[in-house]
């Protein structure tokens, strides 16, 4: 602690805001804690602080008397409506001119919402994105905030500090105005959940398909983890297979029931894009399934009653495996490819000014999408700042036709088998659909009109054309 006070101040001792504490700590930050639970405050003051400068309030008004003035304060509480509760009570207790950052994953029209009513009340609000789960916010997360820039001055050097660094790079950067920040986290998750979906498809193909045991795609995914698609998913997927039940004995993996849950920031995702209409089909396919991974007793009652094809794959299976690299590897693209194309009409849409090749940066490293194919989306954006999508970069486009064929036979492999792969398949389809110059909407204009009278455009001629359709 300065002589003033503390440098920041961070209100939410759950698993984020302890290990974030802990780690601005480590950076020499003198920090201030608040939790509404106290006990809990104590048990981090009593167990985890030991001599680092961390000092505790145990109600708001102690909390906020130590914080230096113009005060900084980060919230990490549960997202929704605790973050309405918390800053209801907080911002009469401050001044004009402190500042509020918001470190939980808002939505971002919530985000909106709460930087209009603080900067009425003289006071910079900040939508940050944390990502990087418990050990980022420990060590070094990926970091995504927005708002207010003259807080962004101010705090600047201490996110950079707290973040993940690649290259000696900090994995954070100024997003944009408003809630940018919080937009980037929430399609960050969009990504995630893209990229999650591809993984447990391959893992469903080779286990129901090519009847792998967890020892042996513990050694699979551990190999790709060395190659191009090095990544923090699949590198926890590698290790996932290799952990045995304490219990059991059994591997770990065939114990755990196979109902996915989420807490929606994939579903908003997909709900903007539709908003904006920004095709996210990976990022969809996604969500739905793991809507219906949810439906795990009608999917046992539908599994006695519907038949479909045999699910054993019977051809070369160390091609195969080699295939379903090149397929993953080609959707892993296509999904960074949507959920930044969905950035870039966000951005202009809703005027945050993105950088793109900033969020390649700071993507890099620290969080749960970091993988080695973000240096290649990074130059991408450096090279072509405007580029419409990932798959236009000749580098990247060349990446993915070289493993076209391989994803077409995977996604082949898949229906033959009966094993669902929607996120491989709608890859597959978004990549034919983007290349396509001519698409099928002429029909839909068509069938528009003969119902709705909604009129259509021609080839030939400018302007908009009724046609009476039943007419003789
Ligand atoms: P957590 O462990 O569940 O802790 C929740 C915190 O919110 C606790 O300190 C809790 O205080 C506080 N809280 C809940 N309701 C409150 C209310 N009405 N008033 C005041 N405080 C309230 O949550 P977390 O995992 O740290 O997540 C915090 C935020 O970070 C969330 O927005 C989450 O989505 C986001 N996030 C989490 C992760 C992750 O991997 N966990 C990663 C990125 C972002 P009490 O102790 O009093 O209950």
């Amino acid at each position: 602690m300065t002589q003033q006070g503390c440098d920041i101040g961070l209100i939410g001792l759950g698993t984020m805001g302890r290990n974030f504490v802990l780690n601005l700590a480590d950076h020499g930050f003198a920090v201030a804690v608040y939790n509404r639970t106290a006990e809990k405050t104590k048990d981090f003051m009593d167990n985890e602080v030991g001599a680092r400068p961390i000092q505790a309030g145990y109600d708001l008004q102690e909390f906020i008397g130590l914080l230096r003035q113009p005060r900084a304060l980060i919230l990490l509480v549960a997202a929704g409506a605790p973050v309405d509760a918390v800053l209801r009570e907080l911002w009469p207790l401050l001044s004009p001119g402190d500042l509020v950052i918001d470190g939980g994953n808002s939505h971002f029209t919530d985000t909106n919402r709460r930087g209009r009513f603080l900067s009425g009340k003289q006071l910079n609000f900040m939508g940050l994105g944390v990502s990087g789960g418990e050990a980022g916010a420990r060590y070094g997360p990926s970091l995504m905030p927005g708002g207010s820039r003259e807080g962004y001055d101010r705090v600047g050097p201490m996110l950079e500090a707290a973040a993940a660094r690649v290259k000696g790079e900090p994995c954070v950067a100024y997003l944009g105005p408003r809630s940018a920040g919080h937009y980037v986290k929430m399609v960050h998750n969009g990504i995630e959940y893209g990229l999650m979906e591809l993984i447990v498809e391959t893992y469903d193909l080779f286990k129901r398909g090519l009847g792998l045991t967890p020892a042996e795609l513990a050694s699979i995914y551990d190999r790709w983890n060395r190659e191009e698609l090095n990544s923090f998913l699949v590198g926890i997927t590698a290790k996932i297979f290799t952990r045995q039940d304490d219990r059991t004995g059994k591997p770990l993996i065939d114990l755990i029931l196979d109902k996915a849950k989420q807490k929606g920031t994939g579903m908003w995702t997909s709900w903007d894009a539709m908003d904006l209409q920004v095709g996210t089909p990976t990022i969809d396919a996604a969500v739905v399934m793991r809507d219906m991974s949810g439906y795990k007793e009608e999917r046992l009652a539908a599994s006695q009653v519907l038949a479909g094809p045999c699910q054993t794959f019977k051809g070369d299976r160390q091609r195969c495996i080699g295939q379903v690299k090149n397929a993953l590897y080609a959707g892993m693209i296509a999904t960074y490819a949507q959920g930044l194309a969905l950035l870039q009409k966000a951005s202009a849409t809703y005027d945050y000014g993105l950088d793109l090749e900033a969020v390649a940066r700071i993507w890099r490293g620290g969080c749960i999408i970091r993988a080695a194919l973000l240096e290649d989306i990074r130059s991408a954006y450096k090279t072509k700042a405007e580029l419409p999508n990932l798959l236009m970069d000749p580098h990247l486009g060349k990446e993915f036709l070289s493993r076209e064929a391989d994803l077409r036979e995977v996604v082949q492999m898949a229906a033959a088998l009966g094993l669902p792969a929607p996120g491989l398949m709608a890859t597959l389809s978004y990549f034919d659909a983007y290349r396509s110059a001519v698409l099928p909407g002429n029909l839909i204009q068509a069938q528009r009109d003969f119902f709705g009278a909604h009129t259509y455009e021609r080839l030939d001629a400018p302007g908009a054309f009724h046609t009476e359709w039943e007419e003789e």
